[in-house]
């Protein structure tokens, strides 16, 4: 199957923040210090209204990120997945990501 038809969803309403997709990732790839496969960006925290407080992560995927296709094609999932302990990220056909992604806000779809 084409790698197009594959994505990540990744859902950073729960992201901590940890880096571990990021570390994973060059790891396995031997990413150099500086570039990222995926790269985790802090926003906030900032105030936006009394006593309310906008504090979030975002993990975004990048050029080097190749959805991890020597590991999928041997049926494991893409290492950032596996090491997400949060378990807010998830790789799978883009139609079924979709379909998740209407469920609720605060997600990034990504696809090669
Ligand atoms: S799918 Fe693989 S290459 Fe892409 S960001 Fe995750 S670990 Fe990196
Ligand atoms: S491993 Fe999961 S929780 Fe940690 S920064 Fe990446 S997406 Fe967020």
């Amino acid at each position: 199957m084409a790698a197009s038809e594959y994505g990540l969803l990744i859902d950073y309403n729960w992201c901590t923040g940890c880096h571990s997709c990021e570390m994973a990732c060059a790891v396995e790839h031997d990413i150099p210090i500086g570039q990222f496969g995926i790269r985790v960006d802090q926003f906030g925290p900032w105030e936006i209204g009394p006593d309310k407080w906008s504090y979030f992560f975002v993990p975004t995927p990048t050029d080097l990120c190749d959805l991890c296709s020597e590991r999928t094609e041997q049926g494991k999932k893409p290492t950032c997945v596996h090491h997400c302990q949060a378990h807010c990220m998830e790789y799978g056909r883009i139609e079924d990501l979709a379909k998740k992604l209407a469920n609720h806000p605060k997600q990034v779809l990504f696809a090669l």
